[in-house]
């Protein structure tokens, strides 16, 4: 008997699949956005998926796991975009769908069951007049603990901040992965432990976010006549702290002609800023861009614009998304680019690119401080060119991440620390979480030559 059915049969009537079809579907997540993995995790698939329905079934399923060590990788809606959720060792796909619900909202915190989708926690909370401070462009599909485990940061980021910026996560519910599993609520800085370690040191089973007062938002495009003033308008706006926004995403001309749905909105040879405000707002903001030399060419109640999909849609990963629809080709690098001289970098980065790479960036706040994230757009022809581009990025003086690989510390979002390292010994003594993805006293191995990003404080 294999260790597989034993695990089966120990784990009692928790929901099973097993047919390879549906495993090889599951194991997958959205990797295929990048042309390097799109090869590198080709063919790679559980031996088994499980749906456990209540925080007691996680638990059968994870001690059951580590008896038989198995490899157990959490997955929650798979729309990671770095392969985070595929299963490198095989084992088991902990779907964590089936676990679900908003169990409170009280002093501004909302505590969810970490398999709840991102939206569905938003729809909730919007019946008392809240919403989620940040949630990530997937968030019809993505699971608040996909959320947290995998993503950064996303819409609400521009007046937030990241995920990883204090207060922006208050508690998390995990689970060790033992033969006996442990509880263990973190609070505060250790909430960092947890966040972006793609589920190599835990499981999620809850969590408390912060909620913020929900606005009948505005999405709103603003056309330039050149890239450099729909920057400056950007950063300024970031800046700008009375007037509330949620999306500040700037993207050089001929991008709003290859989204499709853009076409005929923005005008020839613009640049556009894609901006989410408050109804409050709306009569600063459309001073200010008058101010900047820009043009409203788009103003809509959210869930009425006529393109097909929010305008948040359009940016972010999503907005790479758009383009793919055009040419399969185009890809990007995320490059953080750093506040100090923020205008002064995006400018010098523009002018060393051929105008066929227009530069997509989103605006937002991190630490304390507006910074940009994103990167010219590329046409993808080769590992070297792509390598070409980071190196230029890096020479102007900003940190690129590596959206190409699958690996916690190859990426370089998290900061890892000897805490980190404590913190999975004990949290995972077998080794069995998300195995491949965070594995220590091993060289980094990068396909490109990122540094990383880098952050005042560790996590
Ligand atoms: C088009 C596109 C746009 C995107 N936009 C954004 C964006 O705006 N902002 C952003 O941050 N990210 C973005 N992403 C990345 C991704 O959507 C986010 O990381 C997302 O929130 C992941 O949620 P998920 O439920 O789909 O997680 P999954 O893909 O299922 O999992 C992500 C990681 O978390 C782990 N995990 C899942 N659940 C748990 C749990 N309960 N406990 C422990 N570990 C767990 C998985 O093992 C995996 O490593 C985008 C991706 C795509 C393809």
């Amino acid at each position: 008997v294999s260790a597989i059915e034993d695990f089966c049969r120990d784990i009692g009537d928790v929901p099973v699949v097993t047919d390879e079809r549906v495993l090889r579907l599951r194991s997958r997540d959205q990797f295929a956005i990048s042309p390097l993995l799109r090869s590198a995790l080709a063919g790679k698939s559980a031996d088994v998926l499980v749906s456990p329905r209540s925080k007691d079934e996680i638990r059968r399923v994870v001690a059951a796991a580590a008896r038989h060590r198995l490899p157990l990788t959490a997955r929650g809606g798979g729309t990671a975009n770095y392969g985070q959720s595929v299963p490198l060792e095989g084992g088991i796909l902990l779907d964590m769908t089936s676990y679900k619900g908003v169990l409170g909202i009280k002093d501004g915190i909302a505590r969810v069951c970490s398999g709840t989708v991102v939206d569905d926690v938003d729809v909730a909370l919007r019946a008392q007049g809240f919403e989620l401070r940040i949630h990530p462009s997937t968030t019809t599909h993505a699971t608040i603990g996909g959320f947290v485990a995998g993503g950064s940061g996303g819409i609400g980021s521009a007046q937030w901040g990241m995920l990883r910026d204090r207060g922006n996560i208050v508690a998390l519910e995990v689970m060790s992965c033992e033969e006996e599993p442990r509880l263990t609520e973190l609070r505060g800085d250790d909430v960092a432990l947890v966040h972006h370690a793609y589920g190599t040191n835990a499981i999620i089973t809850e969590m408390e976010v912060p909620v913020a007062p929900a606005w009948a938002w505005r999405e709103c495009l603003i056309a330039f006549p050149d890239y450099i003033s729909c920057a400056r308008f950007g950063i300024a706006l970031a800046h700008e702290t009375g007037i509330v926004k949620k999306l500040i995403s700037i993207q050089e001309w001929p991008v709003p002609q290859w989204m499709r749905a853009l076409n005929n909105v923005v005008p020839d040879g613009h640049s556009m800023a894609n901006c989410y405000i408050a109804p409050q707002s709306r009569d600063a903001c459309k001073d200010f861009v008058v101010e900047h030399g820009g043009t409203i060419v788009a103003d809509h109640a959210s869930g009425e614009n006529p393109f097909g999909a929010p305008l948040f849609e359009f940016a972010y990963g999503h907005g790479l998304r758009q383009l793919q629809k055009a040419d399969l080709k185009f890809t990007g690098l995320q490059g953080l680019f750093p506040a100090a001289g923020l205008l002064d970098t995006i400018a010098a980065v523009h002018a060393r690119v051929d105008r066929s790479m227009p530069m997509r960036l989103e605006i937002f706040y991190s630490q304390g401080e507006v910074v940009g994230m994103g990167s010219p757009l590329l046409t993808f022809e080769s590992d070297t060119e792509m390598a070409r581009m980071v190196e230029l990025l890096q020479s102007h003086g900003v940190h690129v991440a590596n959206s190409h690989t699958t690996g916690v510390r190859e990426v370089g979002i998290k900061q890892i620390t000897d805490r980190d390292i404590t913190f999975k010994q004990v949290m995972d003594p077998h080794g069995l979480l998300n195995p491949g993805k965070m594995d220590f006293g091993t060289e980094i191995e990068r396909n490109l030559p990122t540094s990383g990003w880098v952050f005042r404080r560790a996590g």
